[in-house]
């Protein structure tokens, strides 16, 4: 094996472990998608029919695919500032997980490659 095959493998290696130590870190995961809102009620008299100020809520609606199927849940302020956390966590992983898959492919590749 070449010096520089050894050393593009072996980059790819220190990737992988950085990698490693970012998924490490991570706590809370969830996919999907959070949206906030604000109600009218419909009660005659109420100030929201009238006052975008005074509309109910914010109301927080979770939706995230569950067994192929796309579900919503409402959840609250509390559990929203949670799964906002949550949920840039998941977009991260997910990217460090391309980025796994990339490295691990260029170690295959450089290690092992087709025609040897
Ligand atoms: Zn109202």
């Amino acid at each position: 094996m070449s010096r520089r095959t050894e050393q593009i493998i072996q980059k790819a290696h220190t990737r992988i472990a950085a990698i490693h130590d970012a998924i490490h870190v991570v706590d809370y995961l969830c996919s999907g998608t959070l949206l906030g809102h604000r109600t009218r009620c419909g009660k005659p008299g109420c100030r929201c029919a009238t006052d975008p100020d005074a509309r109910h809520g914010p109301y927080y609606d979770w939706g995230h695919m569950r067994a192929g199927k796309l579900v919503h849940r409402r959840v609250s302020p509390e559990q929203a500032v949670v799964l906002r956390i949550a949920i840039a966590n998941y977009r991260k992983v997910r990217k460090l997980l391309l980025d796994w898959e990339k490295e691990t492919e260029r170690i295959i590749d450089t290690e092992l490659p087709r025609n040897s």
